[in-house]
């Protein structure tokens, strides 16, 4: 008679495990070198068995190569459907061979569809059980797990199950079916091979960004001129600007410049206005990324696995959560007095704490399963232990945090207008007069103060200078990754959880480059290929409206089957438009892949013969290296490259060596810039050791590479 408890993630579920435990756990427990970990609570047996994230994938279940693929789909173990999930069998069979055996069952999952589901796959393929119990928890704290476990619900979360099952058959058809088309369309056409996807999500997304990339590409700048008066207030420069700070007309603007020059400024009115700014909402997984990319420069996806790590570390709430709510059963004060333990955080947490009463701030924002992130009862002991980037992130948190419960700031700003022998200048000044939660969001808390001297009507104002400026209109700005995952959020494509690693998605297939993101040349035409040959790929309202069924389904109100028919519908619709311009598709992709990946093989330029250095392979040594175009007009300019690594240029230059400075991408390693040249003194200090990640990857690459 043993529960068997199915927690999402290995230390998740060791979490969870020492959470219930009553008297410890009983030794250490391990099957195909995977931990499992049993114990004792109420005089009843338990073990709690690890997933690794998903343990089942989608999979055709017949041979056929072409498309659509609309039936025949099944779930099957990861290890079997794909090479690189091959790790997940030995967690597999520790469940198989230690949870057949249960007499109860209790999915410990995270808290969302995707956790439902990881549980309910594990129970009914690998248990046989059809039902189970369902625990549900938005930290990993003691308290909270326990709490958990003692109002669990008695049966699976169906809807949640249901919605998540939904989405993965809808990713997955979508996917397969126009990755297969583009990539048939291009092996009838082009000699070329490339292995081209799009989905459900991505081709909408891809459709925004090429939409951005025509704008910037079309912007025609428009030339204006502007006067530019700098005053000298009490020893400090402040620029006031002529009152229409666009003079489209130069004539115009020449006319106001003489009329202004050598003139006396006198200051002809004062507008001073206080205002309150309220505190910022409770993060959501959006805006903690957008923060933790303005201040550490993190993309989206590293937020996310930042977060992730925090909250398996008990530390924060669960974070894929789209809230900004705070509700009252977190415990606010349990935890500011928790977090009072940290000592930076004491005085802020002592000034909260002697509040007449705690009332957060909150946005409009609903999730019906999470509330906004926030830090827990369960601060890390030693926070100088936690990595660079997982304190800073943990400390944004916990600010933002604080600072939803204190008062607004009160702010005043002062508008000065400013006679030039009759012409009127403007400078604006904007100071805090009560810091309220900015103290409390501390570096975070980033406006600008302006601070102008108390001024009157009449006052003369001396001119240092005056400047009339030549300008022009600037090209709307590129999406960085935090802008563009808020602009899916707005536009409610694809969930909190999806977005980063879609647009990932789109680097590795080389679609888009750059943290300010570019579209590539081939990206630009898939979207074009696409918005042309199957419109309604492209359309973000078929995305949208799949988005509002599976929260539908979520709710119990719909049921899959009907949202699935109708995707099949609808799939097969667009693949019918495919198949029809097979060969436009191809042969227009076909020019654009060759393209960019020439493009994509050339470094820089030869500090020899300034030819392009190009990647090259050789086939006596069957290594990639760096070789110069100029090759047959003599030049034998040639460096080695890092094995196992792509490469973007930089389209900088090495200021030692004179090379092209090149980024170097491998595998689950931290990209690098490099200089081409292997003897370049710029390199001599990267063999000491001094880095983590030095030790195996970094350091070893480049000595293999200095040989
Ligand atoms: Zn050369
Ligand atoms: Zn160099």
């Amino acid at each position: 008679m043993t529960t068997i408890i199915i927690g999402e993630k290995p230390d998740a579920a060791f979490r969870i495990a020492t959470a219930l435990a009553e008297k410890g756990l009983k030794g250490k427990k391990s099957r195909y070198g995977v931990q499992y970990w049993e114990f004792q609570r109420d005089g009843k047996e338990y073990i709690v068995v690890a997933a690794v994230g998903h343990l089942f994938n989608l999979k055709q279940t017949t041979r056929h190569q072409g498309y659509p693929v609309i039936d025949n789909i099944g779930w099957v173990p990861s290890f079997k459907a794909a090479k690189k999930s091959a790790f997940s069998e030995k967690y597999f069979r520790t469940i198989e061979d230690v949870a057949k055996n249960g007499s109860e069952y209790i999915i410990a999952c995270d808290m969302d569809t995707e956790g439902s589901l990881i549980g309910f796959n594990v129970l009914r393929f690998i248990c046989g059980k059809n039902d189970g119990k369902r625990m549900l928890f938005s930290t990993l704290t003691k308290q909270d797990l326990i709490k958990s476990y003692e109002n669990m619900i008695q049966h699976l979360d169906w809807g949640n199950i249901a919605a998540g099952e939904t989405r993965h058959y809808l990713d997955w058809m979508y996917g397969i079916n126009t990755s297969r088309a583009l990539t048939l369309a291009i092996k009838k056409t082009s000699p070329r091979f490339a292995i081209l996807s799009t989905g459900r999500v991505q081709g909408p997304l891809l459709s925004i960004l090429a939409d951005k990339e025509l704008e910037i590409k079309e912007f025609i700048p428009k030339p204006y001129w502007q006067l530019q008066l700098i005053l000298l207030i009490n020893g400090n420069e402040i620029i006031a600007l002529y009152e229409e700070d666009k003079i489209w007309n130069k004539e115009n603007a020449e006319k106001i410049f003489k009329e202004c020059k050598d003139k006396s400024a006198i200051v002809d009115d004062v507008k001073k206005k206080k205002y309150t700014q309220s505190p910022p909402a409770p993060f959501n997984i959006t805006s903690l990324q957008t923060e933790a990319y303005r201040f550490f420069g993190y993309s989206p996806q590293q937020t996310l696995n930042i977060a992730q790590a925090l909250y398996t570390n008990a530390m924060i709430s669960y974070p894929r959560s789209s809230s900004q709510k705070l509700p009252p059963q977190i415990g606010y004060k349990e935890i500011l007095e928790a977090l009072l333990k940290i000592k930076k955080y004491e005085p802020l947490c002592k000034k909260l704490l002697a509040l007449p009463e705690l009332r957060p701030i909150e946005g409009k924002i609903i999730d019906m399963a999470h509330e906004s992130i926030h830090p827990t009862i369960e601060p890390p002991k030693n926070i100088k232990k936690l990595s660079g980037p997982a304190q800073k992130l943990y400390d944004l948190i916990c600010r933002r945090f604080f600072s939803v419960f204190a008062s607004p700031a009160i702010r005043e700003s002062m508008q000065v207008l400013i006679d030039v022998n009759g012409n009127k200048f403007l400078t604006n000044g904007r100071r805090t007069l009560e810091k309220g939660w900015m103290e409390f969001y501390g570096p975070y808390a980033k406006f600008d103060e302006i601070i102008l001297p108390d001024l009157k009507k009449g006052d003369e104002l001396s001119v240092k200078q005056l400047d009339l400026l030549s300008k022009q209109t600037a090209p709307p700005p590129r999406y960085s990754q935090a802008s563009i995952i808020k602009e899916l959020e707005k536009r409610n494509l694809g969930t909190r959880a999806t977005r980063a690693a879609i647009l990932q998605t789109l680097y590795d297939r080389n679609y888009i480059i750059d943290k300010s993101i570019s579209v590539t040349y081939l990206g630009l035409k898939i979207a074009e290929a696409i918005k042309k040959y199957v419109p309604d790929f492209a359309d973000e309202k078929l995305t949208r409206r799949f988005e509002k069924e599976l929260e539908e389904i979520m709710q119990g109100k719909i049921k899959k089957e009907k949202v699935l028919n109708k995707a099949k519908k609808a799939l097969i619709k667009i693949c019918d438009e495919f198949k029809q311009n097979e060969d436009e598709i191809g042969k227009e992709l076909g020019e654009a892949i060759i393209q960019t990946q020439n493009d994509k093989a050339l470094l820089g330029p030869c500090p020899k013969c300034g030819k392009d250095l190009k990647i090259l392979f050789s086939p006596k040594t069957r290594k990639f290296f760096c070789g110069c175009s100029g090759y047959k007009d003599g030049c034998k300019t040639a460096f080695p490259l890092p094995h196992n690594a792509s490469f973007q240029r930089l389209d900088k230059i090495c200021e030692k060596c004179k090379t092209p400075i090149i980024m170097v991408y491998r595998k689950g390693k931290r990209p690098f810039k490099m200089c081409l040249d292997p003897l370049c003194i710029e390199k001599k200090s990267w063999k000491k050791p001094d880095e983590k990640i030095g030790k195996k990857g970094r350091v070893k690459q480049i000595q293999k590479v200095k040989k």
